[in-house]
């Protein structure tokens, strides 16, 4: 026993409550100025983490310490400099919802339980079916994140496009498809050779001709094509697929089509974004992953289903016995009957908290302010001799690589880039080449960082190329 009760007095509720905000608040006070990664020594640090609970509590002090220690020895994805893979955020309006909903534990999942709980889940769902300008029939669940959207997304095309007996079924995606895609079909039951496998053009978007193409060579040979995968945005390179002519396709062939919108989807809410998006209100599903394009803590993602009914098909088996009691499905949702889980965390409030607190208008400019930084960012670039920025961003990845550098020496440029600990960027392989990617999505990502990191690059280039 320690001096702390599984059900803590008042006292020591706001004692605890009080040194963890107060901690949070001085971790975000200090975000401009931390180093961008904290990997020196982190393994080590790790190690000495590796213990059994103890059979007696040991306070709350030490477990701050643990925080402290988990957020230094890592890359900072909660900071202005972390421009890696796909940028994370981390907004403290979400963090006080899921302290919050967490406290007064209602559950989200039958609506009958906590009707005003589910009300809220569904407003935000509705808002996410309007900005694609789905219609009333469009259902949607709040997943944990992107994979698991697309998951749900294979297992409700296939459950409607494909018989029981389903194992000819073929899916299209473009080579620059978000790994998550194949694993989806993997887990629907499809040999992971069903996942065809498009080539992209020179811009990196998806050669619809080929896809096409490919549909049809895969008939003949008694393949039953049934979906095909868009990204709105690819992680590789941001590179958006040709939306309209895919559903022109899809349409023509009767396949389902989903748009995988997990990194670029909530830039439907700029102008840029929804004029580069043109078509994606035609899609069958939509992934969007509100961790990234909201600037949300890990864990919200989310999918959208335009005709809603379809999505409960492939989710829900019949009422269980033990859950009679429950009310049934209607103007607010089950969303249990909708999504692989049952019981669950409130994700609806960690994403209607920042929209109420901030506003719509808050998310758009902060995502126009990003498109700008991206192109700012490549443009500066390109202007180097040293450099080579062989796409311009169609969202806000800025894929570069040292002109005429092999492999290795674009590796170093990477190296030196985050020797800096004020940006920490990223790379990937395009076209058989090591290349650096650079992406802006962090609400904490302004002008000023994004011009430190057009130096930093420039230097470390010019000193390589030397
Ligand atoms: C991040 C990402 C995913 C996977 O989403 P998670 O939230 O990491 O599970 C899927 N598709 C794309 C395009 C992504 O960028």
């Amino acid at each position: 026993m320690s001096g702390y009760p599984l059900d803590p007095s008042p006292e020591q509720m706001r004692e605890m409550g009080e040194a963890a905000i107060a901690y949070a608040v001085d971790f975000l006070s200090r975000r401009q100025d931390a180093p961008a990664t904290g990997f020196e020594g982190a393994v080590e640090a790790a190690d000495a983490r590796h213990a059994a609970p103890p059979e007696d509590g040991d306070g709350f002090a030490p477990l701050l310490d643990l925080v402290d220690e988990i957020a230094r020895y890592a890359s900072d994805n909660a900071g202005p400099g972390f421009l890696a893979y796909i940028p994370g955020g981390g907004l403290f309006a979400s963090s006080l919802a899921d302290l919050l909903s967490t406290t007064i534990d209602r559950y989200v999942s039958l609506w009958g339980e906590a009707p005003v709980a589910a009300q809220i889940e569904n407003n935000v769902v509705r808002w996410l079916c309007d900005l694609f300008s789905f219609g009333p029939d469009s259902r949607g669940v709040l997943t944990s994140g992107g994979s698991m959207a697309n998951f749900s997304a294979i297992v409700t095309a296939r459950a409607d496009r494909l018989p029981e007996d389903f194992l000819s079924g073929a899916l299209y995606v473009s080579e620059h498809v978000h790994a998550s895609v194949t694993k989806a079909a993997m887990l629907a039951g499809f040999p992971v050779r069903n996942v065809r496998s498009v080539p992209a053009d020179a811009a990196m978007r998806m050669d619809v001709a080929a896809f096409e193409r490919m549909v049809a060579e895969d008939r003949a040979v008694g393949l039953a094509p049934f979906a095909v995968v868009a990204s709105a945005g690819t992680t590789n390179t941001g590179a958006i697929d040709p939306i309209s002519a895919i559903a022109d396709v899809a349409g023509r062939e009767g396949l389902w089509l989903h748009v995988d919108g997990a990194y670029g989807g909530f830039f439907q809410l700029t102008e840029r974004g929804r004029a580069r998006f043109a078509g994606i209100e035609r899609a069958d599903s939509i992934t969007l992953d509100p961790h990234k394009g909201m600037f949300l803590p890990y864990g919200t993602g989310a999918l959208v289903v335009r005709e809603g009914q379809k999505l409960r098909d492939a989710h829900h088996v019949g009422t269980s016995a033990y859950l009679q009691d429950l009310a049934a499905d209607a103007h607010i949702p089950n969303f249990a009957e909708y999504s692989a889980e049952l019981s669950r965390d409130f994700r609806g409030l960690r994403v209607w908290f920042p929209l109420m607190l901030h506003g719509v208008s808050a998310f758009r400019e902060a995502l126009d302010e990003k498109l700008d930084l991206a192109e700012h960012l490549s443009e500066e670039l390109r202007e180097d001799p040293n450099l080579e920025v062989p796409w311009p961003p169609d969202l806000t990845v800025v894929a570069f690589r040292l002109r005429g550098g092999d492999d290795a020496a674009n590796r170093r440029l990477l190296e030196a880039i985050n020797a800096s600990q004020r940006v920490f960027l990223s790379s990937t392989v395009l076209h058989g080449r090591f290349t650096i990617r650079a992406c802006i999505l962090s609400h904490r990502t302004h002008r000023d960082r994004i011009d430190e990191c057009i130096d930093i690059v420039r230097k470390a280039a010019a000193e390589l190329a030397g």
